[in-house]
């Protein structure tokens, strides 16, 4: 479907939706708008597969967004959740059902990828988007963008996708607007065969020392992915607070296969997802669960939808029409997971308030853990479940105080 266009030096090919950037937003991107029959270029600086800091978890809304026949590559299925509170205070609680799924993402992303090359999109990797234009002179006509990369080459779309994470380019030439940055430190630390089954089916959730922080151990057979997450702008003390959790698992005395760190952003409500014929989705658009910081669904879901929502921008034939579709994208974000995030917010509000009330409530009182099971399960959101439940609602009204 794509088009030809003539420049001065010649034919350049413009294509129906360049994606930017190769992780689950992108991949979601690609795939939607390949499987819709139109020319689709996915742009990755890395080489894939590629390391990402993540802890892996798979909830409901993840594995309901996958594409048709996407074979989960679960390292391991999450049963049972033990929780404490800064190290004490710790209860595990079990389920019969699957809570969550746990992958690793180099793999996981990698076969996102082929699903959309599958359905039809061309992927480039290396290619490091600096920059996209929609006036100026790489721009030949109203309809289309410009996107320069590293070294000066342009490609040319009717409808681009910025997917390219959290320090995005496209989310900058998009405006986005952040509320909130956190900054999240994981370990991959090797274990041996007694220590891992000790794990199977098991992870660990830790309310931290600092408001809104928390820690986590997802074990993946012979690896525990063991991580933290707090606001920035504490660096040291969530390094200490991760160093600590290590220490007081009795994993110190493992060398981490990889030790990194990631920055999550939430965007302001008022944020924009869209300008003109470039859209954003996943972490470049700031969506991101702000209490448990699950971004992966988010990633997936917005993706999509902005796969979409880019064939119908890349068929408009003028600048109101395709404004028109790029409201239309904002909105359906904004009716969805905009919900989910406010929602998120108050709950990371309370919990920084009271963390000590949330472990007492997961661990004490089954309602609590039965919205917690249902939400990681997808048989409910956070957002339904307050909309739904008036106990809930007065429960996070209480906490609100
Ligand atoms: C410590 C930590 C733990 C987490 N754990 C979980 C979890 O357990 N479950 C969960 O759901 N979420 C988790 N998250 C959040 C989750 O990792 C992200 O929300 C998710 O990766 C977002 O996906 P994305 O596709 O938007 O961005 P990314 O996965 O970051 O993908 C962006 C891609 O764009 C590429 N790129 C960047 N810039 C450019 C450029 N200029 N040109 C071309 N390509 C570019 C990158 O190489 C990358 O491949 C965690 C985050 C952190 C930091």
């Amino acid at each position: 479907m794509s088009s030809e266009n003539s420049s001065a030096e010649g034919t350049q090919r413009v294509w129906d939706v360049v994606v930017v950037g190769a992780g689950p937003a992108g991949a979601s991107a690609a795939y939607a708008a390949a499987v819709a029959g139109r020319s689709v270029l996915l742009l990755e600086k890395a080489d894939l597969p590629r390391y990402k800091t993540c802890g892996g978890g798979i909830i409901g809304p993840s594995r309901d967004t996958l594409p048709p026949g996407f074979d989960l590559p679960f390292k391991d299925k999450v049963h049972a959740v033990t929780f404490s509170n800064n190290g004490r205070f710790t209860r595990t609680r079990r389920s019969r059902q699957m809570l969550f799924g746990l992958i690793n993402r180099p793999e996981f992303d990698q076969q996102l990828v082929e699903h959309a090359q599958k359905a039809g999109a061309e992927l480039r990797t290396g290619a490091t988007v600096v920059r996209v234009e929609q006036h100026g002179a790489a721009v030949p006509d109203r309809r289309t963008v410009a996107v320069v990369l590293q070294g000066g080459e342009t490609v040319l779309a009717r409808a681009v996708v910025g997917a390219d994470g959290s320090a995005s380019r496209i989310g900058a030439h998009v405006g986005v607007k952040l509320d909130q940055v956190d900054l999240g430190l994981e370990s991959e630390i090797p274990v041996p065969e007694t220590v891992a089954e000790d794990w199977k089916g098991r992870v660990l959730i830790d309310w931290g020392p600092m408001p809104g922080s928390y820690g986590w151990v997802f074990p993946k057979g012979d690896t525990l992915t063991v991580g933290v997450i707090s606001a920035r702008g504490e660096g040291a003390a969530t390094k200490r607070y991760l160093e600590d959790f290590v220490a007081r698992l009795g994993l110190s005395g493992f060398e981490p296969s990889v030790s990194s760190g990631h920055l999550t952003r939430c965007r302001a409500e008022d944020s924009p997802l869209t300008r003109g014929r470039v859209l954003v989705c996943g972490d470049a658009a700031g969506l991101l669960e702000p209490w448990t910081r699950e971004g992966i669904s988010f990633a997936l879901r917005s993706g999509r939808l902005a796969g979409e929502w880019a064939v119908r921008i890349s068929e408009a034939h003028d600048a109101v029409d395709a404004r028109r579709q790029a409201l239309n994208y904002a909105f359906a974000i904004k009716a969805g997971l905009g919900v989910e995030m406010s929602v998120g917010r108050r709950m990371l509000k309370a919990f920084e308030r009271r963390p000590g009330l949330f472990h007492a409530a997961l661990t004490g009182f089954r309602p609590a853990w039965k919205a917690f099971t249902d939400i990681t399960r997808g048989a409910t959101t956070l957002g339904e479940l307050i909309r739904s439940h008036p106990l809930a609602q007065r429960a996070l009204t209480a906490f609100d105080r």
